[in-house]
């Protein structure tokens, strides 16, 4: 009887050995997989952005520069007075500890978290707490360079850059460097060669707006005025026909609909003999068949030695005449990062995932889904 409550005693011990042994492997793959994790992980860095069209000193009581902990301290951390037109907060100063943020009875103030690495990529700011771009799409001569973004991350800022619009200030709004350091800066990228091109060589482009119902603005009378007025390369004969355009002719220009503005301009652009074409989102307004019309359109501009750069949201679109695509994420209206040039299905899946996993970074909580059952119960 003694012998067999040994056994079983024994069989007890058995089990709570393994069951501690179970948890002791548990608890060691827990650890290992936390310091993987931490080893991917990329340090970010924080930062503060002032959204102008929100902050309102004249009808706030300050409450930001009230709340500071720095300015508590006693430094200059957010400088507004009641007549200042927006607040300004010194990025070296401040610890990020929100309270501003919070406090702003006018949502004003943003506090951001960027990896790190992107800190020094800055290519353009308008302001101090304004807007920054990092990094820029980079063309290449022969090839159609795709852009894919949201709105307000600065797909504008940087096609104005690439036109030669506006020159990138390396994030130094108020003291905007040389040509001269802005090429060092690009050194070694397609970038210096690009701006080089820009500057020595005269470089020319022409942009097709996003916003083509603002043309009536920049030109009066009639569509083959302005046709006349563009065709450097004198193949708007056939351009009129493939563009279905050649019976507005006679037109006044601002009695256009918006998809006859949008062939029109895709048009004006196709003309004009210049080395750097854009064209900021050709697909509006326009149906399926015009878009495949529009996309051979632009790609018939293509020459070995000219750039090509087209944003467009119509991811098929997109598809079907890049070559590269570039997308662009970040923050609307606070800042923007573009990625590195991926092919075009590669492009199109970073995008579509929200995920680089070239820099390990994440810039959608999820991917985009396109539910076909939705999408075949929509049509039918
Ligand atoms: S950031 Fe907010 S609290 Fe500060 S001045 Fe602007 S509106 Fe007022
Ligand atoms: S985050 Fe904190 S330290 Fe920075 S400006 Fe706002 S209140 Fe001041």
């Amino acid at each position: 009887m003694k012998d067999k409550d040994k056994k079983k005693e024994t069989k007890k011990e058995k089990d709570k050995r393994k069951d501690m042994e179970k948890k002791i492997k548990q608890e060691q793959k827990r650890k290992q997989e936390e310091k993987e994790e931490k080893k991917n992980e990329i340090p970010h860095d924080r930062m503060l952005i002032i959204d102008k069209d929100k902050c309102k000193p004249k009808l706030c009581e300050q409450e930001c520069k009230k709340t500071c902990i720095m300015n508590k301290a006693g430094k200059l951390c957010i400088e507004v007075q009641r007549t200042s037109i927006v607040a300004e907060i010194s990025e070296e100063l401040c610890i990020g500890c929100n309270l501003c943020v919070k406090k702003c009875p006018f949502s004003a103030i943003k506090l951001i978290t960027i990896p790190a690495t992107f800190l020094k990529l800055i290519v353009h700011r308008y302001s101090r707490n304004g807007f920054k771009l990092h990094r820029l799409p980079i063309p290449k001569a022969g090839q159609v360079l795709g852009i894919v973004g949201a709105n307000g991350v600065g797909k504008t800022t940087a096609l104005q850059i690439l036109a030669g619009k506006i020159k990138p200030n390396l994030g130094r709004y108020n003291d905007v460097p040389e040509w001269g350091e802005i090429l060092k800066y690009f050194h070694g990228s397609d970038l210096q060669n690009y701006f080089t091109k820009l500057l020595e060589c005269n470089y020319k482009a022409s942009i097709k707006p996003q916003y083509v119902e603002s043309i009536p603005q920049v030109f009066q009378g009639k569509v083959k005025h302005l046709i006349e007025k563009k065709d450097q390369k004198k193949n708007s004969e056939a351009l009129l026909d493939l563009l279905e355009l050649r019976h507005l002719l006679e037109r006044d220009i601002e009695k256009l609909s918006g998809g006859e503005f949008q062939r029109l301009a895709i048009l004006v652009v196709a003309i004009q003999n210049v080395d750097i074409y854009i064209f900021d989102e050709p697909s509006s307004y326009l149906d399926v068949k015009q878009r495949l019309t529009a996309a051979d359109c632009i790609r018939d501009v293509l020459t070995e030695e000219n750039y090509v750069i087209v944003v467009e949201h119509d991811l098929v679109m997109l598809d079907y005449l890049s070559d590269l695509i570039c997308c662009i994420y970040g923050d609307p209206s606070l800042y923007g990062i573009v990625t590195m040039p991926f092919g075009v299905r590669e492009g199109i899946n970073v995008f579509l995932a929200g995920y680089n996993s070239k820099e390990n970074t994440k810039f959608r909580e999820t991917a985009l889904d396109f539910d076909i059952k939705v999408l075949m119960n929509s049509i039918i």
